[in-house]
Order: structure tokens, then sequence, then C-alpha cells
């Protein structure tokens, strides 16, 4: 058997392993059943790429998209490893191609899909090769209780049985602890070990923002990325074309995604993303799924997510390569009161739209969170991180969380003067003590609380009203106007019962940092950015006469080292992060040419 840490450098070009990875490659390779929860972007495939080629023999993956298969297959076959996909869209010569491979047992790794791997014939073919292990991506597709739940998932422990695998190993990036015991209950026929990696992504700078003016905003976070890969998640169809549209006349490549395009051109835009560079993607959460870029380097939401899981597994798609990306999340009340609304009205059972209330108040409160926006994100996983993390939006801020008990006291006194019923707007009003119709009406220019906010503009009020509501001082009405009123722990804080502690809002959100050629080689000098940009521009042509993803010939980290490193021969270039033997040998003379010009 070859050591996989040998592997590791040899065929990958790694360095070393990423966190949990070593563990999960030994366990496999001492023939336990493995469970493996990672984050996205954590290296799961690594799990068992490697032990199959340590062990040699053939590994069976089953994965539920046909794209993300074909990608996985193309890098493979870069680093010089025999890997193929069984699917419908094959051309007979690749059909042929994996067939001689099982034959002759040189296929390493073999990609199906559950509803193939369901088939008599491909289960009596396999059965017949010998399969060393099963392993299964996305593994909470299995379950009822994950988010995912896919019906051709619930066949696989048969297949299992009927392949004759020896062994089977289950990846995930879902955590809970329901949907993981249910995974394991259904593929294993033996306790699976399991490991569960922490899910911080220290790339990812989180932030999240009142939104003003969600165009420009984003705009401004695109103007940061300049040639660089994004997503806009946006509330509806019409926006993703608004916002693609304002991006392009900003000159930046963007594309739209929803489900009102026709399927070619859904696939037509989804392609150029994957393949092409600096495409940023206008899309509604439709599109992700089976997106396996890894160098995206920004993720954006023009309105808010569903949840927390969702906001999760959405930002997580950014920096899947381990280097620097950069999050940006817009809320306002518009959406609150719009998620509400579509929780109040979508007839499922009470018990349901609890749960999916307070799922949407835990990501308000995260929306709103006081202090380091990353501890309160674990928290809500179970996960801890003793210290700020210091690269959130929340610790860069200068203006940090102050005693706003007597603000808070304002807000919720002016909501119970004015009878619990009226909306944040009303209320910044009558605290502002600005003269409206609707103040006169009601005579709300009467009440003691008319004007006791005048030292602060309208905009931080509504802010503040909104931290008051994401920390559970004050609930909102059913009703259309969004009416607020106070809870018992709102009640509490109004007899001074409770502090509260509150953030000042920083309304102008102050760049990321300062990019240089690119957000993920901030070190980079300019003449250095020169050339990672020549770089780029000799993997964009060799991908694309080779029809595969600009990161399937080299990931941005290895053009980066490149740039800075200046190898000046093969071997030096063997040296490289990324640069395995085989691409060594295919593209190393190549790149050295263009770096010998550079001087
Ligand atoms: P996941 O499936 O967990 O989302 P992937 O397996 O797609 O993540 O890996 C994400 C990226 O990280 C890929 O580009 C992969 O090549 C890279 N990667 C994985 N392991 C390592 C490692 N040990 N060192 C460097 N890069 C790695
Ligand atoms: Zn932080």
């Amino acid at each position: 058997m070859r050591d996989p840490e040998s592997i590791l450098h040899e065929v990958f070009g790694f360095a070393g392993f990423r966190p949990g990875q070593e563990e999960i490659v030994r366990a496999v390779l001492r023939g336990e059943d493995v469970l493996a929860v990672m984050p996205t972007g954590g290296g799961k495939s690594l799990c068992y790429q490697l032990p199959a080629l340590a062990r040699g023999g053939l590994t069976v993956v089953v994965s539920p998209l046909i794209a993300l298969m074909r990608d996985q297959v193309a890098a493979l076959r870069a680093y010089g490893v025999e890997a193929g996909a069984l699917n419908s869209a094959n051309e007979p010569e690749e059909n042929e191609r994996i067939s001689d491979a099982l034959n002759d047992g040189s296929l390493r790794l073999l990609y199906v899909s559950p509803e193939r791997l369901a088939g008599p014939g491909t289960q009596a073919r396999l059965a017949k090769c010998g399969v060393g292990l099963l392993a299964i991506d996305e593994a909470h597709c299995v379950s009822e209780w994950g988010h995912d739940f896919r019906p051709e998932y619930a066949a696989l422990g048969d297949a299992r049985t009927a392949i004759e695998a020896n062994q089977v190993m289950a990846l995930t990036a879902t955590a809970d602890a329901a949907t993981r015991d249910d995974v394991a209950a259904k593929l294993f026929s033996r306790p699976p070990k399991i490991f569960v990696q922490g899910f911080d992504r220290p790339n990812l700078r989180l932030a999240m923002s009142p939104k003003q003016n969600a165009t420009k905003q984003i705009l401004d976070l695109a103007g940061r990325h300049r040639g660089e890969s994004g997503i806009v998640y946006c509330s509806s169809r019409k926006q993703t074309e608004t916002i693609a549209e304002a991006l392009r006349g900003a000159g930046v490549r963007a594309l739209p995604y929803h489900a009102g395009l026709d399927a070619a051109e859904r696939s037509e835009n989804q392609d150029a993303f994957v393949r092409e560079d600096a495409v940023v993607m206008a899309a509604t959460v439709a599109f992700g799924m089976g997106v396996d870029k890894p160098d995206v380097r920004f993720v954006a939401h023009a309105a808010l997510p569903k949840t927390i899981e969702a906001y999760y597994q959405e930002i997580g798609r950014a920096g899947r390569d381990g280097l620097p990306a950069d999050t940006l999340t817009l809320y306002g009340w518009g959406d609150i009161k719009l998620r509400q609304s579509q929780i109040d009205e979508s007839g499922a059972s009470e018990d349901k739209k609890r749960l999916e209330r307070q799922k949407l108040n835990a990501l308000l409160a995260l929306a709103e969170a006081p202090e380091c926006r990353r501890q309160t994100l674990l928290a809500y996983f179970g996960d801890t991180l003793e210290e700020p993390c210091g690269h959130c939006d929340l610790c860069e801020s200068e203006t940090g969380s102050f005693d706003g008990t007597i603000e808070a006291q304002k807000i919720l006194s002016a909501i119970y003067r004015t009878g619990q019923r009226f909306g944040a707007a009303h209320i910044a009003d009558v605290l502002t003590g600005k003269d409206t119709d609707a103040a006169r009406r009601w005579n709300h220019d009467a009440i003691p609380t008319f004007g006791a906010g005048s030292d602060r503009p309208k905009t931080q009020w509504m802010g503040l009203i909104r931290q008051v509501y994401a920390a559970g001082l004050a609930e909102m009405d059913i009703g259309e106007y969004g009416g607020l009123r106070l809870t018992a722990k709102g009640a509490a804080v109004l007899r001074g019962e409770r502090i509260v502690r509150l953030r000042e809002e920083r309304l102008r959100a102050k760049p990321a940092r300062q990019r240089t050629a690119s957000a993920a080689s901030p070190e980079l000098s300019s003449r250095d950015g020169e050339l990672f940009e020549a770089l780029r521009g000799l993997r964009a042509e060799l991908a694309r006469e080779a029809n595969v993803p600009a990161y399937v010939v080299f990931a941005d980290r290895t053009l980066i080292e490149m740039a800075a490193e200046r190898p000046s021969s093969l071997a030096a270039m063997g040296r490289i992060h990324g640069v395995g033997g085989k691409k060594l040998e295919r593209y190393g003379a190549a790149f050295l040419e263009v770096i010998d010009a550079a001087g």
C-alpha cells in the first residue's frame, strides 16, 4: 500500500492535510466504515480519493449531480488518476474507456448517480468487479429529517448489499444530530466511526448590513472584486435580472440564473460561471447545489436568506480553495415582514410554523448580533469560538456594543404608549419627534416619548428598533402593517429589570480590505500581480483547449505561488502547491515559459 501522505504531495501537489482529513483517511485505510461531517469546502473528496489511490482496487462514488461528477472526473484525470462517471450523457467512446478500465482493473474511482446504482445491470457488473469502497457523497439526502431529502437515496442501503461493497463511507456537510443518526442507520450495516469537523470557515469574511440601496451595495462589493467570480443571491427573478444588468453596466460580466430561464440558457450560464474566470452570477437560491467551483471570491445576499442553515450553505460556496473570500448579506424590514407573512400564510401545521418563526428569529439575532458575528454563527451550530474572530464586520467595526438599556426603553415605551400596533417607521418618527399626519391624527405628538430620541436620526432608530426586535424584546403583529408589541422580556426591560446591549450601526460599511491584483492574493506586489494575470491568461487558454474549468488546470493558489516564487526549473515548479507529478509533466514547461518571459 502506498503512503497517503506521499500521494498527497506527489499526485495532488498539496503540502499537507486539511483539518480532519488525515484521521478520516487513516480510519478508512484501517477498514472502518466512516461517516464524515465536514463543512463545505473542507475537502471531503480527498477523504475517499486518497484511500482509493493508496490501496488500489475500485472505489464507487455516489453523487447526486451529473455536472458535479463530470467536473470531479476532469479534475482527477488532470492529476493523472484513472476515473470515470457513468451517466446517460456520456459519449460512446467515454463508456468504452470506462468499461475497458473496469475490465483491466485500472479504474480507481467510478462516479455513479443513485438511480444508476439502483439498476440491476450496474449492480451485477460492479459486484463482479469487486468494490473496495462505496463512498456516498451528500449523504444527508438519505434522511427525511434533512433539508434535501432525495427518494433515490433510499435504495442505497440495498445497493450496498447488492454490489457487496466491503466498506462504506458517507460524507455530508449537514451537521444536526437527528440527520446524522438517520444517515448512520440507513446507510451502514454496522455502526460507523463518526468524524465531525468544526464549522468554522476562517477564510470567509462575514458581514451583514442593513439594506439601503441593494443594487448599489452589491455594485460596491463587486467593485472590490474585479476580475473575480462571485454569486449574488436575489429574492426574485426580476431582481436577478436587475442586478445582472446593473453589474454589466459597471463592466462586470454578470449573468442571471433563475427557474424562469429555459433549460438551455440556464445550463449555458452555469457553465460559463464554472468554466470562466470572472463571471458573477445573479441567481435565485435554485443556483449553487452542485456547483463545485473552488475559486468563488464573494457571495452576497441581496435579500435575507431563509434560515441560518441556508445562509451558511450559501456563503459556504465562497472560498472553497481556502483563500480569503468575502460575504455580504443585506436585510431590511421589508425582508423580515415578507418572511413573517410567508410563514403565516404557508398553510403548514402550527408546530412547523412555530419552528420556522424560531429559525427566522435566530437569523435576525445573527443579523443584529452585538458582537463577533462568527461567534454568534458558530454558537448556533453548537460550536464555540473562544475569542472574537477579528475579521468579521463586527470585529472590524470601530463602534463596539454599548449599554443600550436607555435606548431600548425609549423604543419600548414608544411602542407601548402608541398602543402596540404601529410599525418601526412610525415608532422612529415618534422618537425623533417628527410632525407627521399620523402623529397628529393619533395624538402621538402628545405622549411623553414624542421627541425623546431627537438626538439621533431616524435611520439610526430604525436600526436600533431592529436590534430590539432581534433581541426578542418586541414581536411583530401578523397583520400587513407589521405592528410591534412588547414581549415579556421587553416589558422587563421597560421596568428596568434587565439591561440590553446594543451596537451602533455603521451606515457606511468600510471596504473589507484594500484589494490588489486579486482579493485572494493581497500579498502580491503589482509586478507579481501582472505575472499572475499572465498566468491566468495561459490557464484560461489551456482550459478552453481541454474543455475543462480553469481550476482543473491549476487553482488560483497555485498561480499566486508561481507569481510570487517565480520558479525557474521544472524541479522548482514541482514544489509549488497544487503541482503534482502529472500536472508538472503536462503544464510545467508552458507556465515556466510565461514566468521566464516576465523576467
Ligand atoms: P467539499 O466537498 O468538502 O466541499 P472539496 O473536496 O471539493 O470540498 O475540496 C475543496 C477544495 O479544497 C478543492 O479545490 C480541493 O482540491 C481543495 N483541497 C482539498 N484538500 C486539500 C488539501 N489538503 N490541501 C489543499 N487543498 C485541498
Ligand atoms: Zn468576529
